[in-house]
C-alpha cells in the first residue's frame, strides 16, 4: 500500500480487513503474508514533494508512519505476517531494473490504470518514466517473494496479469522454468465504498472519511453526506438504493433489523435522513473506536514501531536475497553465490 495520503474507510474495507483475515490461520485461511509500505511507489506521484512520504530512511515518519500505525491498528500482527518498508529492501530496485530491460513498452501503455490515473490526478505531471514503469516495480515487489497469491480486486487484475507475463518472459528468456513464480489472483469481492459526494471514496476527490479523522469530523462528514436527491423534504419518500449513505449502512451496520429499519423508513418517509445517518454514525463508531484506541497506543511508542519495521525489513530481505541470487544466476550476472561488487573485484586485483 502506498504512503501517499491518509487511509480512509475504503482502504479499511477494500484491503486491510481482508489482509487481517488472510494472516489469521484461525479464521480458515493461513497464508505466509508479506505486507509493505510502498514508499518508492508513492514517489511516482509525489516525486516533487518526497518529504510527505516519510520513508527512505531508518526512521518512519509522515504518511509512512500513518500507514504503519493503521496496519497495526486494523489488526495486522507482526507475529503472524511480515510488515516492511519497500525502500529498505534494496533488492526490489535491482529486480525492477532487470525486469524493465525485458518488458515491452506496449505492455505498460495498455495497463488501464495508467490512463485512468493520469486523468484523475490533474495537479501533477505524471508523464514520467517512473509512472509508466510503475507496473514493473509492482511486478518486482511480487516476484521477489515468489508469491503464489496476491489479494486483488477485479480492477487490479490487469496489474497482476502483467506481472504474470513478465515472469513468463523472464523464465522463457533465461531458460529456467521456475526462477520466477507466476502469481495467482486471490480475488476478493470488495463492497464499493462511496465518498461523501457519492463518487468512489478517494483522497484525490477530497470526499473521504479518514481513519485518523476525529469523531467530530466523522460526524460532520456523515451528517452532510449526499443522500437520495428525491428526499428534499422530510415528508418525501426516498429509495435507499440511490443513497450513498445507505451504501455505507450496508457495509458498517451489522444488525439486519437496523438495516431493514433504515430502508423501510426511507421508502415510507417514516424516518428522516438525520435520524438514519445518526444510526450509521453509531455503527461506524463501533467499528472505528477500537482502531482509534490502538492507533493512539502505537503512536505513543515510536520505538516499538521502529522495532516492528526493523524485524520485518530483516525477514523480507532474507527472502528477497534468496530470489535475487537465483535471478542473477539465471541471467549469468553472477556466479549465484552472491553479489559481485566493485570492492570484491578490487580485492581480487590486489
Ligand atoms: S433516509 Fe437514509 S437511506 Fe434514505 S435517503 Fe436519507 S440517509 Fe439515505
Amino acid at each position: 500500500m502506498q504512503p501517499s495520503g491518509r487511509l480512509h474507510l475504503g482502504n479499511l474495507v477494500g484491503a486491510l480487513q481482508n489482509w487481517v483475515r488472510l494472516q489469521d490461520a484461525d479464521r480458515g485461511a493461513a497464508y505466509d503474508c508479506f505486507y509493505f509500505i510502498a514508499d518508492w511507489h508513492a514517489l511516482t506521484s509525489n516525486y516533487a514533494n518526497p518529504g510527505v512520504i516519510g520513508g527512505f530512511g531508518t526512521s518512519v515518519e509522515g504518511f509512512s508512519r500513518d500507514l504503519l500505525v493503521n496496519f497495526l491498528a486494523a489488526g495486522l500482527d507482526p507475529q503472524k505476517c511480515t510488515i516492511f518498508m519497500q525502500s529498505q529492501v534494496l533488492e526490489h530496485a535491482e529486480l525492477h531494473l532487470l525486469l524493465s530491460m525485458i518488458t515491452p513498452l506496449g505492455w505498460l501503455e495498455r495497463v488501464p490504470t495508467f490512463k485512468e490515473k493520469q486523468d484523475e490526478i490533474k495537479d501533477r505531471d505524471l508523464n514520467t518514466y517512473g509512472f509508466l514503469g510503475y507496473p514493473v516495480l509492482q511486478s518486482a515487489d511480487i516476484l521477489i517473494y515468489r508469491a503464489e497469491h496476491v489479494p486483488v480486486g477485479e480492477d487490479q487484475r490487469a496489474h497482476l496479469e502483467i506481472t504474470r507475463e513478465i515472469a513468463r518472459r523472464f523464465n522463457h528468456l533465461y531458460g529456467q522454468k521456475n526462477v520466477l513464480v507466476e502469481p495467482e489472483a486471490l480475488l476478493t469481492e470488495f463492497p464499493k465504498v462511496p465518498g461523501v459526494d457519492g463518487r468512489k471514496m478517494s483522497k484525490s476527490y477530497d470526499n473521504a472519511v479518514y481513519l485518523s479523522d476525529a469523531p467530530e469530523t466523522l460526524q460532520k462528514k456523515i451528517l452532510t453526506m449526499m443522500t437520495d436527491p428525491a428526499r428534499k423534504r422530510r415528508t418525501d419518500a426516498g429509495d435507499p438504493n440511490l443513497c450513498p449513505a445507505y451504501q455505507l449502512h450496508r457495509i458498517f451496520t451489522s444488525s439486519r433489523q437496523e438495516l431493514a429499519w433504515a430502508a423501510e423508513g426511507c421508502r415510507t418517509a417514516g424516518i428522516g435522513c438525520i435520524e438514519c445517518k445518526k444510526a450509521l454514525i453509531k455503527n461506524l463508531l463501533t467499528v472505528l473506536e477500537p482502531i482509534w484506541t490502538r492507533r493512539q497506543e502505537f503512536l505513543k511508542s515510536p520505538s516499538a514501531l521502529s522495532d516492528i519495521l526493523r524485524e520485518g525489513n530483516r525477514k523480507a530481505s532474507v527472502a528477497a536475497r534468496e530470489t535475487m541470487e537465483a535471478v542473477r544466476a539465471a541471467m549469468g550476472a553472477a556466479d549465484g553465490s552472491g553479489r559481485v561488487g566493485v570492492l570484491d573485484e578490487l580485492d581480487r586485483l590486489k
